[in-house]
């Protein structure tokens, strides 16, 4: 669901919020100087690059059917409980 609406542009971001009327700046919030855009949190911004890097290394793999980063851990958390065990 996630990389359905990055790709159809319905991803609220910044410069989303800002085209739609909806915020004052549509610039990325982590210093990056540029509009937050989807093409930008996925493919320059260099604190989403960080964060990418940091979950690989955790070896932590992008389920393409999560909604959302916390869909995400939340599954990776229920498969480390059941591993556990
Ligand atoms: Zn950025």
């Amino acid at each position: 669901m996630l990389i359905w609406r990055a790709m159809n542009d319905m991803l609220p971001t910044n410069d989303w919020l800002y085209q739609h009327r909806l915020c004052l700046d549509a610039a990325c919030p982590w210093g990056c100087n540029q509009a937050e855009s989807a093409i930008h949190v996925f493919g320059n911004c260099t604190f989403m690059t960080r964060i990418r890097a940091e979950i690989e290394r955790m070896n932590i793999h992008f389920n393409p059917n999560s909604n959302n980063l916390q869909d995400l851990l939340l599954d990776k958390m229920t498969i480390s409980m059941r591993s556990a065990k």
